[in-house]
């Protein structure tokens, strides 16, 4: 695949003023790749009403917002923290010492620094000191528009690539479908997202839908060099690698956008960093972008306070909020590795074992359901009825914590909230009992009151630590209280490659949609494309999905090729 190189490009496109009214989903090469031409509904019709409601739902772990006045701070309810922008004058090629490294992290997003842990390294650089922005590096081509930790790593790298394509099915139909057809031809992307084996493969299909990108990470340590030095290697200006310190991580943002000759017109962003790093530097570049697609529950945040504020100056799709996405990631995602983080961090065996999960909406879920098929015994505890209702009816005891906090040998919260499990009930624990969360924020259980003199912190492995009690009492807690699936287990390649499809489609749609179609706010994408995204999935299942007779698509009022559902529907 001709790689999509993105710098060095001379061609700039005109203004949105001056550019010919784009073709829509319905017309042009877009349409190929649309569920049935012509007939996407208005994206104007899926705004969504209540831009916070559910900012606290997603496993990004970001929290810094922008507020009206253009300062970035936290979001609520999360950790308190200032993001400083140290000044607009920013001296790139000062390199902090080690020290500094460290205390600048704190300095950006959570969302930039919450470890996520994905497939495995294959070679260890911990050896390499040297700093990517030390080394001159060049690819086969001999082009050297990219930094990454090693260049020589790419072999590796391309492995991944090809192992993460086997499970996103959906982005490589959409290479086929798009083969002499390119619906982002002319687009240039300018990402930044977790760089992955699953990212790498959403950007060469971007590439090969015609697109050029540059691309840097939105999380400091969650970049793995190998796939880095793949995408490099194969022409894509990447700017990234694990353990960046803060200087370095905007300074690679910056080496994607302060490009002479290349200016982008999309960005595809997760966590809002990058957007906001154009806001604050490079305000007139929004004269020639046409989009903005957002990940993270901590970007669309952003996005909306942007909108609140009157600053949003282009349309936003709100990719977080997509039914495909939520119900995906939240209820199968942890589904699926809430025994992979468990099992990789202490060993155990689960059938038997007394657990209560605290929180039944769609990750208390998905953690009772793996827990129970190994033979669990799992009690819920929940505030709401309707919640806690269904928990009943799918077999589970609800209980207070209080009530089985001294015989349960593993407590998971999936709250979302916070002090959920507090130190009176740490204290009362068993010894052994496990402690671990899978809600977003690290204040589900109250591990700072567990950093007290009298108790004593031994880290017997990885992301696990023994808190040990004056009388020999230990607890088991994992990931210090973060996101057990992110921090210790890998997250399943399918689910991602729901969020990339999704994401895919969303930048095609913003790119392609006529003058007017979307206004400077933040949309949801079509319920019809959320409902592509599911149909290119199913191939994988070999299912066969049902069609509607005339008849029936009559009865119910409906298009027999969707929308299926009305906004409001719940699945
Ligand atoms: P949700 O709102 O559907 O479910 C949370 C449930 O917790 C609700 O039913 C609520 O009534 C209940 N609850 C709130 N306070 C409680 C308390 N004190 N005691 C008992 N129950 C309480 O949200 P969700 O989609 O299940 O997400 C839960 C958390 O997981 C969020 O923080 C979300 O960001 C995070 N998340 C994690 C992952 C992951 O991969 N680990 C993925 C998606 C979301």
């Amino acid at each position: 695949m001709a790689p999509p190189a993105g710098g060095g490009d001379p061609e700039v496109p005109a203004p949105a003023a001056e550019r010919p009214p784009a073709p829509g989903p319905g017309s042009g090469p877009a349409a190929a790749l649309s569920p049935a031409a012509g007939k996407v509904p208005q994206a104007s019709a899926m705004k969504r009403s209540d831009p916070h409601h559910q900012h606290q739902r997603h496993r990004d772990g970001g929290e810094a917002l922008v507020s009206p006045d253009g300062s970035v701070t936290e979001a609520p309810r999360t950790v308190k923290k200032q993001i400083q922008f140290a000044d607009q004058k920013q001296e790139f090629n000062k390199r902090p010492t080690k020290i500094g490294r460290r205390s600048l992290s704190r300095s950006i997003s959570q969302s930039s620094t919450d470890s996520y842990s994905s497939a495995a390294s294959y070679t260890d650089s911990s050896d390499d000191e040297t700093s990517p922005r030390d080394k001159q590096q060049k690819n086969s081509k001999g082009s050297s528009d990219f930094c990454v930790k090693n260049i020589k790593q790419a072999e590796f790298g391309r492995r991944e690539i090809e192992i993460a394509e086997q499970e996103m099915p959906a982005l490589m139909a959409l290479r086929k479908r798009a083969q002499g057809e390119k619906p982002l031809a002319g687009a240039k992307i300018v990402g930044c997202t977790h760089i992955t084996a699953q990212t790498a493969v959403l950007m060469e299909t971007l590439g090969a839908l015609g697109a050029q990108c540059r691309w840097a990470a939105c999380n400091i340590y969650s970049t793995l060099n190998e796939v880095a030095a793949a995408l490099a290697e194969s022409g894509f200006p990447v700017f990234a690698w694990k353990g960046e310190s803060e200087d370095d991580f905007w300074w690679c943002i910056d080496r994607c956008v302060n490009v002479e000759g290349w200016q982008p017109n999309m960005i595809l962003d997760d966590g809002g960093d990058l957007t906001h790093w154009i806001y604050k530097k490079y305000p007139n570049m929004f004269k020639k972008i046409k989009g903005i697609v957002e990940e993270s529950v901590t970007g669309v945040h952003r996005l909306y306070q942007l909108s609140k504020a009157g600053k949003l100056c282009v349309p936003a799709m709100n990719v977080n909020d997509s039914v495909t996405k939520q119900k995906f990631d939240n209820l199968y995602c942890c589904r699926e590795s809430i025994l992979d983080g468990l099992k990789r961090t202490t060993d155990m065996m689960f059938g038997g074992k007394q657990v209560v999960v605290c929180g039944y909406g769609e990750v208390g879920k998905g953690c009772c359901a793996a827990l129970k098929a190994m033979g669990s015994i799992v009690y819920v505890t929940e505030i709401d009825p309707i919640c806690a209702l269904q928990a009943c009816m799918d077999g589970f005891r609800l209980v207070k914590l209080n009530e089985v906090i001294r015989q349960v040998d593993i407590v998971i919260t999936c709250t979302g909230n916070k002090n959920v499990v507090t130190r009176e009930h740490l204290d009362r624990m068993k010894n052994s009992c496990i402690v671990c969360n899978m809600g977003h924020s690290n204040t589900e259980i109250d591990v700072a009151s567990l950093r007290t003199p009298e108790l004593t912190w031994e880290r017997v492995r990885s992301q696990v630590d023994h808190v040990i009690w004056p009388d020999g009492k230990r607890i088991v807690l994992l990931a210090e209280g973060r996101l057990l699936n992110l921090s210790c287990s890998t997250v399943p390649t399918f689910v991602l490659s729901i969020t990339a499809t999704t994401q895919a489609l969303a930048l095609i749609e913003l790119y392609n949609a006529p003058e007017g179609r979307y206004k400077q706010d933040v949309y949801l994408l079509p319920k019809k494309m959320d409902e592509y995204v599911a149909s290119l999935h199913l191939p994988t299942f070999d299912a066969h999905l049902t069609e509607l007779t005339d008849e029936q698509a009559k009865y119910l009022g409906l298009n027999k090729n969707g929308p299926f559902k009305p906004n409001y529907y719940r699945y």
